[in-house]
């Protein structure tokens, strides 16, 4: 099978749920913690490794405890970590979650590591971009080593997928390396500057993504599915219909199995809706990684 390469963020998300989140300068006793592994990168990478993927990922971690456990964990998924590089200075990647009561919640992100993955590091992992069957990103890494990737990867023919998430503004010179991008609403209007609000105006934002020259674009819509457009014409989706207990994820494992299911050569709108599958089955368990399905779980509605 080919290779999913996926480059990207990996965290460690560490939750403490409380009756309320405490205000400045307060102490709140009584709290349960929770730790979970997370970011972006890695969350796709365990959900396309899950779902039959050959995965490389390629990441970085500090000399620490939580980087050593995360890469035993991918290691256990399957995935190749030969590329996660561990930075001698930045400890690896960790968010601070707090959950109240009603289930807000506020996060602090330090990055750490995630932040010191360079186009400098990426280059001991350049063969395997230039020969993987699809790349894979996502914008919790500096975004001058998504473009490198990109055009190392473009150049010589290999499939480009970028996840703009979290929602940043890109360089104009990277749309042309990407064969596919993934924008959820938000992402969606932060990049085109057009408000994403229903499929009459995704259709826009994706024909504006177009014309800044990549080539395929899917705009993710929760639960009212997923917006397809190639070329002029654009097609809908429909989410699989579930009972939602926790969307987090939902995007990062629509891209992962988005991911195999290309290089697996699915055309677009069937890879389209098998991602829709692994999500909804993600989003009625709780966790990031935890959530991800496996191949099994999809069930023969969708084609292997
Ligand atoms: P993100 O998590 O990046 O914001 P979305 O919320 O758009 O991404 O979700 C990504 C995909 O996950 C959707 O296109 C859809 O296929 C699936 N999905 C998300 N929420 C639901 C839901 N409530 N029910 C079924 N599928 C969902």
């Amino acid at each position: 099978m080919e290779k999913v390469l996926v480059i990207g963020s990996t965290n460690t998300d560490m939750v403490v749920k409380s009756e309320r989140i405490p205000a400045p300068g307060e102490t709140i006793l009584g709290g349960r913690f929770l730790m979970n592994p997370g970011g972006k990168g890695a969350n796709q990478a365990v959900a396309a490794a899950r779902l039959g993927g050959e995965v490389t990922f390629v990441a970085k971690v500090g000399d620490d405890l939580f980087g050593r456990e995360a890469k035993a964990l991918f290691a256990k998924e399957g995935i190749r970590t030969d590329y996660v590089l561990t930075d001698a200075s930045e400890p690896s990647g960790v968010a601070l979650i707090m959950v109240d009561g009603k289930g807000e919640n506020c996060i602090a992100v330090a990055s750490g590591a995630n932040g010191a993955l360079r186009p400098g590091d990426i280059a001991v992992a350049r063969d395997a971009i230039e020969t993987a069957g699809v790349l894979l990103m996502q914008l919790e890494t500096p975004v001058d080593t998504v473009l490198c990737a990109a055009q190392w990867a473009a150049a010589k023919g290999v499939p480009v997928i970028l996840n703009p998430a979290p929602a940043r503004p890109l360089p104009a010179e990277l749309f042309a390396s990407l064969s596919l991008i993934t924008p959820n609403e938000s992402e969606a209007e932060l990049l085109t500057g057009i408000p994403v609000t229903d499929v009459a105006s995704a259709q826009e934002a994706a024909v504006a993504l177009i014309a800044k020259g990549v080539r395929r674009v899917v705009i993710t819509l929760g639960a009212k599915g997923a917006l397809v457009c190639d070329g002029g014409s654009c097609t809908l989706i429909p989410a699989f219909p579930v009972q939602a207990v926790d969307t987090t994820a939902a995007g990062d494992v629509f891209n992962g199995a988005l991911a195999v299911a290309l290089t697996e050569g699915q055309p677009l709108t069937e890879a389209v809706r098998f991602a829709a599958k692994a999500a909804s089955i993600s989003v009625t368990r709780m966790g990031a990684q935890a959530s991800a399905p496996r191949r099994e779980e999809l069930g023969s509605s969708v084609v292997r």
